[in-house]
């Protein structure tokens, strides 16, 4: 069978990989030159398994209001609200009560798991290096209501049988000490100790190659203009190097999903929320940190990337503007010289980067079949595109080639929507 997938971010390499090596013809195009050039550029690199939850929780609209009036709030909205930015806040906010967390979470959990044990079964199959750390994550808090709430909240843990260790400052230090120079920072931490943290752009490029070996054509520097079709089948795909052909299609496009779909009638819910991170060299191995931390205050993520540390965040509602900001990058460099001040050199190269996490208004991606029978979706994995892609690209071929998804795949679909 020829398959072809649209998007050669995490999510579609991981589906031409899972496809190629069931043995069918994969071809991925791209309109950038190279592969992760989108959203899987520079994104956090947390394999956060067991923190995937939603956004839209209880308690989320009244913090969002205190954001509004806090220096360097994780959330920035651009005050010139558009009608998609209004239908994803209002989307959003429906999600927000206890029992619509509860469904969403157990669905997000169900796919994490499901790639955790995919990229387990793939680290044992290959041996290649894309700066993966099994220092779990370390969620750090700053003041004692923040230790007492998790405190409270660790049944969900236990719930999905999760490993995890709640620290004292001390404990903190003994597992980041480059921590022991804001000691008076913080109060405690929660580590999850079977998350991972790994470099994506460098794990989708190697991908790539290990593709490649399977046969897997990679057309870059190619724009799909829109997807054509005929009697309930997707007939080809325009693009600005002419038309494409397969059997079956996947659309794996991360933040333009939305845009190419809607013409088919296929309305996704995807909101591009733009966040932003910064790369700097590491001074000191001892200063700097061992694996990937999450600043529960600023919901800034802090992650020792081979010689480097990776600082991300942010999440601005300011529609497809890539536009880098003065203050999204005020934040990310409060953070890491706030908690780890010695970690990090100061260059003038330091890599600024910006991107779109392709969000849903319930957390839970789109992965499975549409109402074109030969259209597939593999989109909307919003803050966990990382974590969640090669569990995401293995369903994805599973679902396509009609064989036992081992797990549950209700409400995973395009058809919790309609
Ligand atoms: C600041 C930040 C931090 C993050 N941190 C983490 C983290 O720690 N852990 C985690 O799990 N996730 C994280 N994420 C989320 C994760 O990066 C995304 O969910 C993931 O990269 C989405 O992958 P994708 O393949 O769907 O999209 P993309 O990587 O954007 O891939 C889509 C591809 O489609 C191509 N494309 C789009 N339109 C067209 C067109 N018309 N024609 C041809 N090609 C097209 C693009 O060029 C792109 O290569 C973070 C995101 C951000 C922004």
């Amino acid at each position: 069978m020829k398959v072809l997938v649209a998007g050669s971010g995490i999510i579609g390499v991981s589906s031409a990989y899972y496809l190629a090596k069931a043995g069918h013809e994969v071809t991925v195009i791209d309109r950038e030159d190279s592969a992760a050039m989108g959203t899987s550029h520079a994104n956090a690199g947390q394999l956060s398994y067991a923190m995937s939850s939603p956004w839209a929780a209880p308690g989320v609209p009244f913090m969002a209001i205190k954001w509004m009036f806090t220096k360097y709030a994780p959330l920035i909205v651009n005050p010139k609200l558009s009608l998609k930015t209004i239908k994803f806040i209002f989307r959003l906010l429906r999600n927000c009560t206890a029992d619509r967390y509860t469904i969403n979470k157990s669905r997000m959990m169900r796919i994490s798991s499901f790639s955790k044990m995919a990229v387990a079964e793939f680290i044992d199959e290959h041996d290649f290096d894309f700066e993966l750390r099994n220092h779990g994550i370390l969620q750090i808090y700053r003041t004692d209501k923040q230790v007492a709430d998790c405190k409270k909240d660790t049944s969900i843990y236990d719930k999905y049988n999760i490993k995890y260790e709640l620290l004292d400052v001390d404990g903190c230090i003994e597992a980041e000490p480059g921590l022991r120079h804001s000691r008076d920072k913080i109060k405690g931490g929660l580590r999850l100790l079977e998350d991972q943290s790994a470099n994506c752009f460098m794990f989708v490029n190697k991908l790539v190659e290990e593709c490649k070996k399977l046969g897997v054509n990679f057309e870059y520097g190619v724009d799909i203009k829109n997807i054509q079709t005929l009697n309930g089948n997707v007939s080809c795909i325009e693009t600005s190097s002419g038309s494409y052909t397969a059997d079956n299609y996947v659309v794996a496009l991360g933040p333009d999903s939305p845009l190419l779909l809607k013409p088919l009638g296929i309305f996704l819910p995807i909101y591009p929320v733009k966040g932003y991170s910064i790369t700097l060299p590491v001074k000191e191995d001892i200063d700097a940190p061992q694996g990937s931390l999450l600043d529960e205050t600023y919901k800034v993520a802090i992650t020792r990337l081979g010689d480097n540390v990776r600082v991300a965040g942010i999440a601005e509602l300011n529609g497809y503007n890539k536009k880098l900001s003065f203050k999204g990058e005020s934040i990310t460099t409060f953070v890491i010289n706030n908690i780890f001040p010695k970690a990090t050199r100061e260059t003038t190269d330091n890599e600024f980067w910006t991107g779109l996490r392709p969000m849903t208004p319930d957390g839970t991606p789109i992965i499975g079949k549409t109402s074109y029978k030969n259209l597939f979706l593999n989109t909307g994995h919003g803050t966990l595109g990382w974590t969640m892609g090669l569990g995401s690209g293995k369903l994805i071929s599973l679902i396509m080639l009609k064989e036992d998804t081992m797990i549950d795949i209700e409400g995973l679909g395009i058809e919790r929507y309609q």
